[in-house]
């Protein structure tokens, strides 16, 4: 590098430093950089990676040394559109907060974080496993020009990337309108979706693989809505990764 551009390399750090300071935007007190996604080292050790065991179905984490494969009762009580579903980390502590800040503050500087916890476990994953398309879970439009972006789209190009597959964004539509589902219950959720999603111009799916994905998972209403419709345009099989479960 010559030394004026050095010298201009400098100058954008000095500025990039001044209007985002190197310093952790969620405890505000240790230091943490661009690269680290500005998370430091101790709010990141509050992160939970899910590991087995877990429910074949959902991804539930499950407390103990379980080692054959099971079911657990939500799964086996809900009919479920989905092969898998896996997450990447438990949304608790500063994941959900990072999250919430995230997507209703456009607080886009954690998307590198988010995306990073979504990959290291996605990657690996999705190793010697064959999938043909990622699809993001859409917002309603309504929705969308309210955030201004879809976080389930931005994640789930990060993936494509990662993992050369392509993403379609384009696919899945939100018909409609649903309100919060925070204070219903699994079996309302459920109804709740009926009907939510559509594959837009009435595309046909042939035989496709697909990764359905989403910032968190809760009860898997929204996503196995999602599946239901992809499955019927003629999708062969459909999984869903979300950075985040809530447990
Ligand atoms: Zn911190
Ligand atoms: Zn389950």
């Amino acid at each position: 590098m010559t030394a004026s551009a050095t010298w201009l390399q400098n100058w954008f750090n000095v500025g990039l430093g001044f209007l985002f300071p190197e310093i952790c935007q969620l405890c505000g007190e240790q230091r943490a950089t661009a690269e680290e996604g500005y998370v430091c080292g101790r709010c990141w050790s509050h992160v939970r990676f899910i590991k087995p065991p877990f429910c074949e179905r959902c991804g539930l984490p499950f407390a103990g040394d379980l080692t054959t494969p099971f079911e657990c009762a939500n799964c086996r009580e809900m009919a479920l559109h989905f092969s898998a579903a896996r997450s990447a980390v438990v949304a608790r502590g500063p994941v959900r907060e990072i999250i919430h800040r995230y997507k209703y503050q456009r607080a886009l500087w954690f998307e590198p974080f988010l995306a990073g916890l979504l990959l290291r476990q996605t990657v690996p994953a999705l190793q010697g496993q064959h999938w043909d398309l990622i699809v993001p879970v859409p917002l309603h439009p309504l929705k969308l020009r309210e955030r201004e972006f879809n976080q389930a789209e931005r994640l789930a190009v990060h993936l494509g990337r990662a993992a050369n597959i392509p993403v379609n964004k384009k696919l899945l539509r939100r018909v409609r309108f649903t309100n919060t589902q925070t204070r219903l219950t699994r079996p309302e959720r459920a109804a709740n979706m009926r009907g939510a999603f559509a594959v837009r111009g009435g595309a046909r799916l042939d035989g496709e693989r697909v990764i359905l994905v989403d910032d968190v998972f809760t009860t898997g209403a929204t996503t196995s809505a999602c599946a239901q419709t992809l499955l019927a345009a003629g999708a062969d099989e459909v999984c869903v990764w979300t950075v985040a479960r809530g447990i």
